[in-house]
């Protein structure tokens, strides 16, 4: 199954991405380029085109609900990382839901998730 977020990108389009500077110094374990950060204040950074009116994170490759990639999956800040697609592991994400609806797509669903080529029950499907 093609992970949904791969057809989505609303989060990096609709959220300022915001962490600690350190998240993107090396000599501190930080593994996010910091040329694709901006200052936000004192202590954070930002990343570069969350600040925006309308904003699109300078690492988001694709079309926002059409084909969409974090450019540096591995390396993306913590925020990133703590942004879960609603209901794949069972629960609900506000923030996801709400970045999708600001792009015009539906909520995620527990449905989203079943794999009918994988191992479990499937739905049947439904006749007229
Ligand atoms: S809004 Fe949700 S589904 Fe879309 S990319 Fe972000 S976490 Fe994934
Ligand atoms: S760093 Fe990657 S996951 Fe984070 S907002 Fe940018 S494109 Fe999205």
């Amino acid at each position: 199954m093609e992970h949904p977020c791969l057809r989505c990108g609303a989060c990096c389009a609709h959220y300022r991405v915001a962490f600690h500077w350190s998240e993107a110094e090396a000599f501190l374990g930080g593994t996010t380029p910091a040329d694709l950060t901006e200052k936000l204040d004192a202590h954070r950074l930002a990343m570069r085109g969350t600040q925006a009116y309308a904003p699109r994170c300078i690492a988001l490759q694709g079309e926002v609900g059409q084909a969409a990639h974090c450019g540096i999956y591995a390396r993306r800040p913590s925020p990133c990382r703590e942004l879960q697609p609603a209901w794949e592991r069972g629960e609900p994400s506000p923030q996801c839901d709400r970045a999708r609806a600001a792009h015009g797509l539906p909520p995620l669903t527990p449905e989203t998730w079943i794999d009918p080529t994988g191992p479990g029950l499937s739905p049947l499907p439904r006749s007229a």
